[in-house]
Order: C-alpha cells, then sequence, then structure tokens
C-alpha cells in the first residue's frame, strides 16, 4: 500500500516555550518537513528533527501549496504562531484543498493565541463577550474594517485590536483611535507588546495618547478596547464578568 502522508497545520502560542501544547509538540516532533515564516520558525527549531524549510511574509500561498504537495506522501507541519484559526494559516489551507477538492489529510493544532496571553498580563481585560478586529488592510478592504470596528464598540463590547500598525499603516492606528474617541471616549486601552516572549512590554494607555504618539504601538502588540464595565484596580484593566452584581465579598 502507498504510504499517505499527513499536513498539520500547527499553532505554537505566543512566544513562551511552555505555552505550545503537548500535541503541537508530540506533531512538530514526529514531523519529516516543517515550513513556516522564519519567526515561527526559529521559535521551534529545537526541538524538531525534520527538515525545515523557511519562507518570507508575502510566501504564504507558495508555502501551503508546497505543504500540500510534501503531505501527500511525507508527515509535513505547516506552523502558524499563535492559533492557526486566528489570522493564522488555517483558512488558507482549508480554502485551497477544499476548492481544488484535493484528497489531503490535513489537521488544525490550536495555539494559544495572543488574546488569551496579553488579557492575563493586563489584570483580566478580557471575561466575556468581546470582539476581535484586525486593523490590516493587507487582505481585508479598510471600509470594512472600518465598519466591523464600529459595530463592535457600538455593540459595548471588549475590542480585541489584532494587527493595531506597521511601518506602512500607522495612518490605520490613529484612524481607529479616531474612531474610538467619537464612539466610546477616550477609554482606557491596555496594550500589550511581545507577550511572554523577550521584549514584553505592558501599559495602560488612551486614545488621545496614541493618537499624540502612535510609535509605542507597532506589529507586535495587541490593544484592548475597555468596554463601558471594565474597571482600573490597582493599575490593572479588569472587566468584570458579573460576580460582584450577584454577590457580595
Ligand atoms: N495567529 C496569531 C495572530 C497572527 S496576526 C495568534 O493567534 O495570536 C499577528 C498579530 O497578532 C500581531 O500584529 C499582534 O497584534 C498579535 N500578536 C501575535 N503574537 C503576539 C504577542 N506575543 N504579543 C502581542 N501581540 C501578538
Amino acid at each position: 500500500m502507498q504510504s499517505r502522508g499527513k499536513l498539520y497545520v500547527v499553532g505554537i502560542g505566543p512566544g513562551d516555550p511552555e505555552l505550545l501544547t503537548l500535541k503541537a509538540k508530540r506533531v512538530l516532533e514526529e514531523s519529516e518537513f516543517i515550513l513556516g515564516h522564519k519567526t515561527y520558525v526559529e521559535r521551534i527549531r529545537y526541538m524538531v528533527k525534520g527538515k525545515i524549510i523557511e519562507s518570507k511574509m508575502g510566501e504564504e500561498v507558495e508555502r501551503v501549496k508546497k505543504a500540500v504537495q510534501l503531505a501527500k506522501s511525507h508527515t509535513v507541519s505547516l506552523v502558524s504562531g499563535g492559533d492557526p484559526s486566528i489570522y493564522g494559516m488555517a483558512s488558507l489551507v482549508a480554502e485551497y484543498v477544499y476548492s481544488l477538492g484535493l484528497d489531503i489529510d490535513f489537521e488544525v493544532i490550536p495555539g494559544v493565541t495572543a488574546l488569551c496571553s496579553a488579557s492575563p498580563l493586563l489584570g483580566c481585560a478580557v471575561s466575556g463577550d468581546h470582539a476581535v478586529v484586525s486593523l490590516s488592510d493587507l487582505l481585508t478592504p479598510w471600509e470594512i474594517i472600518e465598519r466591523r470596528l464600529r459595530s463592535a464598540l457600538k455593540g459595548d463590547f471588549v475590542v480585541v485590536i489584532y494587527n493595531p500598525s506597521s511601518r506602512r499603516r500607522v495612518d490605520k492606528l490613529v484612524k481607529a483611535m479616531e474612531i474610538v474617541l467619537e464612539i466610546r471616549g477616550n477609554v482606557p486601552i491596555g496594550v500589550v507588546k511581545n507577550a511572554t516572549r523577550s521584549g514584553e512590554e505592558v501599559f495602560i494607555t488612551y486614545p488621545e495618547d496614541i493618537m499624540k504618539d502612535p510609535s509605542k504601538i507597532d506589529m507586535h502588540t495587541i490593544l484592548f478596547v475597555s468596554n463601558s464595565e471594565t474597571m482600573i484596580l490597582n493599575g490593572k484593566m479588569i472587566t468584570p464578568r458579573g460576580y460582584s452584581r450577584k454577590y457580595r465579598w
């Protein structure tokens, strides 16, 4: 019988090696080929035995094609930072495989997404209903991003912002802060840069301050916009779930 391969799309978490799931670790150890963007591959290089194939940003489609090709007869891991379903590689693989009707065995191994690792560093920025928006307009037109951001803010969700800035589009961060100011006011914004990895920074700021100096927020940063219940307690950003409405302590 012809040996069949398998393609894993592996979430490798936010940075801390201990935040890699046991399943991700096993699959990476078993893989004959490991493909990914070089910054992600760098993080797991020490633990893999298979051949590493690095690529750059913007080469995602080529990377998926290569991985699918290899996975016909080998065990292959395509690594994705955080969780592969959240602005990661999972949907691209699924779209490619199912739209072409390819006979490929693939499985997504979930990972700890940036939101889950960053919220506790601030205190407890997310506790219940929240909305997640990416400001990257590489794949989504800005009009759609703006409409979703406005709706989330009007819905009083804690709004978690991925891809808040890059050298190319600081103007979009400033625009997003103008929208926060317009809809929610000058509310606290939790900022986490490089959660659980070297260069980690955590602070609380305000839309007006970000508009004045957007330079502290870069592409390695995630933002949490308060909802109407979010409090700053002892320097920590806490969005209560409602226990104190129901119980007394
Ligand atoms: N799949 C990833 C997200 C990829 S999009 C995940 O699930 O986390 C890239 C964006 O994620 C970055 O611009 C940043 O906003 C956020 N991000 C990823 N890792 C992060 C980290 N360790 N600290 C802060 N933000 C992070």
